[in-house]
């Protein structure tokens, strides 16, 4: 300890403070989603030590120091478009960058030093990326439907050529290979185990109205599963009918094609929901903000996580190959 006064405070009585220790600062953001937060950190991190991390593989040596996060914090949210992207500013020991998500990326500060300017230049490459057709990633179970996003991206690809008449029911057939196929691979998944007498796989129609009525059961889903059905009904009996529809349309090619991506997503979106027990909102706080996600672990294993965006309650649960559940900490079902 130092008894004696500084320099400075023996002539001024004001006191510039030090810096506060980077790694403290999280502390005294208010409304931090901590879950986020480490999913930020993480890719960071991640994207950063690459390049060392390969070095290290292969040589077993690196010159690289390791590049790690002192702090991020979530500076705005924007929704361009009906998407969210929200921007983070984080430091690491080596420098600053910008973290825009949806989907999540990262740019330099030294590099690219305005903000506003950022986010648009993110939203620009992302919406190029979207407009090229390809099988789609994120985390919430597209693992589980690798041929059935592949069949999309075909029928979307072959409705991008699409002429004729011939060409649009083509466009028909990849559909419906898509939506049988998508029940073939929930059920191969492990999703659809517990039905007393399941229907032949390429019913489509009963397997839908399986997935609808198990999960959004009880009296005051009745509108919810009554849309959802006769939506699983109807782009069913639409992308039939454009299989042999001599008279087909661009449009009518392009309805089956936007209805085949829905049902696809919604039906995935119960199931994903039903595996993972996720409740329809939080039992902590009440809200309707649940996200879930599949974080797959190596080999076959994976966890599905339902985490309250409001007030970070989580609820994970682990399925290994045999399917064995076990329930970790509580996101309390009301
Ligand atoms: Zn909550």
């Amino acid at each position: 300890m130092n008894n004696q006064p500084d320099e400075a405070a023996k002539t001024d009585d004001c006191v510039v403070p030090p810096p506060l220790d980077k790694e403290e600062l999280h502390a005294f953001v208010l409304g931090m989603n901590e879950h986020q937060a480490r999913e930020i950190i993480e890719y960071v991190e991640w994207q950063c030590n690459a390049k060392r991390e390969s070095d290290l593989e292969k040589s077993g040596t690196t010159e690289l120091e390791e590049e790690l996060v002192e702090h991020a914090e979530k500076i705005k949210s924007e929704r361009v478009h009906g998407t969210d992207y929200d921007v983070w500013d984080v430091h690491t020991n080596q420098g600053r960058w910008w973290v825009i998500t949806s989907p999540t990326n990262l740019y330099s500060q030294t590099l690219m030093p305005s903000l506003d300017y950022t986010l648009s230049f993110h939203i620009g490459v992302m919406s190029r990326v979207a407009a090229k057709r390809e099988i789609r990633r994120d985390d919430s179970g597209d693992e589980v439907l690798l041929i059935t996003s592949r069949k999309i991206v075909q029928a979307q690809e072959r409705f991008d050529a699409a002429d004729e008449a011939e060409d649009f029911q083509a466009v028909g057939l990849l559909c419906r290979e898509a939506l049988t196929t998508f029940i073939r691979e929930i059920a191969e998944a492990g999703m659809l185990d517990k039905v007393p007498e399941p229907p032949k796989l390429s019913d489509f129609k009963a397997w839908a109205e399986h997935i609808i009525g198990s999960i959004a059961a009880g009296s005051s889903a009745e509108f919810v599963r009554g849309y959802l059905k006769s939506m699983a009904n109807k782009g069913w009996e639409l992308v039939n009918w454009l299989t042999h529809a001599k008279n087909a349309t661009r449009h009518d090619a392009q309805l089956a094609l936007s209805a085949t991506e829905y049902i696809v997503d919604q039906l995935m979106m119960l199931a994903l929901r039903s595996l993972a027990d996720a409740p329809e909102n939080c039992g902590k706080c009440g809200s309707f903000k649940i996200t879930v996600t599949w974080r797959p672990y190596i080999g076959d294993e994976g966890e599905y996580v339902a985490q309250c965006d409001v007030c970070n309650a989580i609820r994970v649960k682990q399925l290994s190959t045999d399917t064995s559940v076990i329930q970790k900490s509580g996101l309390a079902n009301r």
